[in-house]
């Protein structure tokens, strides 16, 4: 069986077909190439065409006969399926597209919230040494008001 080709490259088809009840050359030429269908009507259906076709000539026949209807069926319930798969890949897509816009935002917040929280740290250190500073000025506060207690009492009696 001679390969099947697109619709717009193909090759030569020798005489010799299997066929009996179609022609598989052109008469006036002595050519044919081979082509697959793509149509709706004519799913996969290889015909031959005249490469004159070009300068005019309409030398044109089926190679294949007709689908059987159950078959055309199940050519539209598989193009039906794969056009809801494409629909499927088409809205993952978009959830994917979604989520990454999402990470990038996450990850400047991300940077947003390592930037604060180093503010924080240099706060709580900045506290920390006021803290010490008036545990210091407490302490030696306390201290001056008992020594002045300790001093009363004392003087008193
Ligand atoms: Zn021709």
């Amino acid at each position: 069986m001679a390969a099947c080709s697109g619709d717009t490259t193909g090759s030569q088809v020798s005489g010799h077909s299997t066929s009996k009840s179609r022609r598989k050359i052109c008469d006036k030429h002595n050519r044919a190439e081979l082509f697959m269908s793509r149509t709706d009507a004519n799913p996969f259906r290889r015909f031959v065409k005249c490469p004159e076709r070009v300068r005019g000539c309409t030398f044109f026949d089926w190679v294949d006969d007709p689908m059987p209807d159950y078959q055309t069926m199940w050519v539209e319930r598989l193009k039906m399926q794969k056009e809801s798969l494409e629909d499927q890949v088409e809205g993952k897509m978009a959830m994917v597209n979604n989520l990454s816009e999402r990470i990038e935002l996450k990850e400047h917040e991300i940077l947003l919230l390592r930037g604060k929280c180093a503010e924080l740290e240099a706060m709580v250190k900045q506290c920390r040494r006021n803290s010490c500073l008036m545990k210091g000025v407490v302490a030696l506060g306390v201290f001056g008001l008992l020594f002045v207690i300790v001093l009363v009492v004392v003087l008193k009696y």
